[in-house]
């Protein structure tokens, strides 16, 4: 927001000094800046894009069957929250809830195990009791 005001400002500056002293060298000068701004907005927007792109859940990621894996695993009661994302194409990030009958730490490990099988190498993991209320339970 404040690089907006700025870039604005030195154009209006620049129109403003232009206008009383004349020096037409100014002109090209401030043209190159509107086109540098206007560039620099069109990369914010395009950063804008690709960060949408990047959430989307990668072609390669069956997210229903790491689903029905890690619901397999001894004392998991479900799982919500799952979301897998690429950061560089070829490394697969996950962020999940799983819900326990009780906590225990090597469910933890054992989730991570069946992620890494589908090639998720790193992983954000939280663990829910059955009688927690969980803001992320429904996915927007
Ligand atoms: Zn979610
Ligand atoms: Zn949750």
């Amino acid at each position: 927001m404040l690089e907006d005001v700025l870039g604005w400002a030195v154009v209006l500056i620049g129109s403003i000094v232009m206008k009383f002293t004349k020096i037409t060298v100014i002109d090209p000068i401030l043209s190159l800046g509107v086109a540098t701004f206007i560039l620099i907005e069109a990369a914010k927007n395009l950063h804008e894009i690709i960060k949408i792109f990047l959430e989307v859940t990668p072609k390669d990621i069956d997210l229903e069957k790491i689903k029905i894996d890690i619901k397999r695993i001894h004392g998991v009661v479900d799982i919500h929250h799952i979301h897998v994302r690429s950061i560089n194409g070829e490394e697969n990030h996950a962020t999940l809830h799983v819900v326990v009958k009780k906590y225990d730490k090597n469910i933890k490990n054992t989730v991570k195990e069946v992620l890494k099988k589908h090639n998720i190498s790193h992983s954000v993991i939280e663990i829910e009791q059955t009688d927690e209320e969980c803001e992320d339970k429904i996915c927007k």
